[in-house]
This record gives structure tokens, sequence and C-alpha cells, in this order.
């Protein structure tokens, strides 16, 4: 699982704090979405957990394991954090293909027998020795996301990753993102300001204005049963 406890972050003493004592737990196989207006600390989040930057109050726990800590300073570099990220425009390798791009940093025992996996398990088995730039926007994103499953992390961050997709390939995507995180097992903290993608792939949802968190439910919680004002407006439309 991954645990968030009171977390806050601030760049600069003349701005507010960009995250504000927020705490978030997800736990295995279960989607969590971050969603709010731009700005609201969403990325700067996730940035924390991946270990880019540095909390200055707040701890992180992964599978157990504290990877972050404000007091006492404890804070593992991000290739200690066992964390794959999928973000809106993952740079695949351009020389390599599609399996070359998946395997990319898996010991070479391993690499044959589990890209064969990941390539099945995102239905790409057929576009194996296709380059980047004969698959589709959507083919690289399910690439980028088989590539951040790879090294076997204990966790999946996914930053705005289908911002770049149109509506109909996303509405796709979704119920396939959600039959991979079931399968693997592991929590997927997805990040979106967009209610209707939200609403479609989230077990849980919280939603964030200035660094904090304003409320945390099921969707139908936050549709129904809206904390304030913001709360209600900001999920008022989604459909
Ligand atoms: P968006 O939906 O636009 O991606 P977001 O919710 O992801 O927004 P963040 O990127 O987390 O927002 O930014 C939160 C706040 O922190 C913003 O005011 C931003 O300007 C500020 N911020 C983020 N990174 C830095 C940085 N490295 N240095 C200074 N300020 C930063
Ligand atoms: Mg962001």
């Amino acid at each position: 699982s991954l645990e968030v406890n009171g977390l806050s972050k601030r760049f600069s003493l003349r701005t507010p704090p960009a995250v504000n004592q927020v705490s978030i737990r997800v736990n295995e196989g279960e989607i969590h979405a971050l969603t709010g207006e731009s700005g609201s600390g969403k990325s700067t989040i996730l940035r924390m957990i991946a270990g880019f930057e540095v909390p200055d109050e707040g701890e992180i726990v992964l599978k157990g394991k504290t990877v972050s800590r404000a007091r006492p300073p404890l804070h593992l570099v991000p290739e200690k954090r066992s964390v794959g990220m999928v973000f809106q425009d993952n740079a695949l390798f351009p020389h390599l293909t599609v399996a070359g791009n998946i395997g990319y940093g898996v010991s070479s025992d391993l690499r044959r027998q589990r890209v064969e996996e990941l390539l099945e398990l995102v239905h790409l088995t057929p576009y194996a020795r296709r380059y980047p730039h004969e698959i589709s926007g959507g083919q690289a994103q399910r690439v980028a996301l088989a590539r951040a499953l790879a090294p076997g992390p204990d966790i999946l961050l996914m930053d705005e990753a289908f911002n770049s997709l149109d509506r109909r390939l996303k509405m796709h995507l979704l119920p396939e993102i959600r039959r991979i995180i079931h399968s693997v097992g592991i929590p997927l903290l997805f990040v979106s300001h967009d209610r209707n993608e939200v609403f479609d792939i989230a077990d849980r949802i919280s939603i964030m204005h200035e660094g904090r968190i304003l409320q945390t439910g099921t969707p139908s919680q936050l549709y129904g049963e809206p904390v304030d004002c913001y709360t209600a407006e900001f999920f008022g439309d989604a459909n």
C-alpha cells in the first residue's frame, strides 16, 4: 500500500504551500484519483512520492517501508523507491522497438519472459517489433505503461497520462487500466483534472484546492454528498 501522512511542501516563503498537510492511503489493486484545478498541488505530491522533491513535513510509506520522512530526515533517492511512472508525454526510446522499450532496464535473464507477459497484459503482442513512430498515441501510452510496470514496481503513478489522447480512445483505455491494476495488484495514484476521466477510473477520489485535500470518497460520495460549494461545483456538471 501507499501511505502519505501530513505531507507539506513550500517552494518559497513568498508563496503559499504548494502541498499542505496532505494524507492519502491507497491499497493494493486500488485506484485513487487526485483531481483539482491547475496549480492545486497534484503533480508536486507525485514528485515527492517518486523522490524528485523533498517534503518539508510528513512521511511517505511504500509497502510498509518509509521512503521519505521529514524528521528525523530520511529521503531515499528515486532509484531506491520502486515507483513506476507514466506521464503525459512519455518519450519512448525512438531507436528501440516496442519490446525493446518495455524491456529496457530489466535484467537480461528475466527480460524475454517479462516482456512477453507485459506485451500480453497491454494487448500489444502483435506490435512487439514496431518502432515508436510506427504506432498510435494510444498504443504508445500502453507501451509506456508496460515499461513502467516492467521492473515490478510497488506502486504506479500516472500524471495526466491521457491528456493527448482523444475522448474515444480514453474511454477505451480507462477500463483497460482498471483491469491491469487489479491484475497486477499494486496501488495506482492517478492524477487528472478531467472529471469524467476521474469518475470512470477511480475507486476513490481526492479533490484538491490550494494544496489541501478538500474531500476524499468514492465517486458517488463526491457527486452525491459534496462537503462544500467548491466540490459541488467541481463535480456538479460531470456526467
Ligand atoms: P496542473 O493541473 O496545472 O498540472 P498541479 O495541480 O499539478 O497543476 P503543481 O504542479 O503541483 O500543480 O503545482 C502546485 C504549485 O506549486 C503551483 O503554484 C506551482 O507554480 C508551484 N510549483 C510547482 N513546482 C515548483 C517548483 N519546482 N518551484 C517553484 N514552484 C513550484
Ligand atoms: Mg500537474
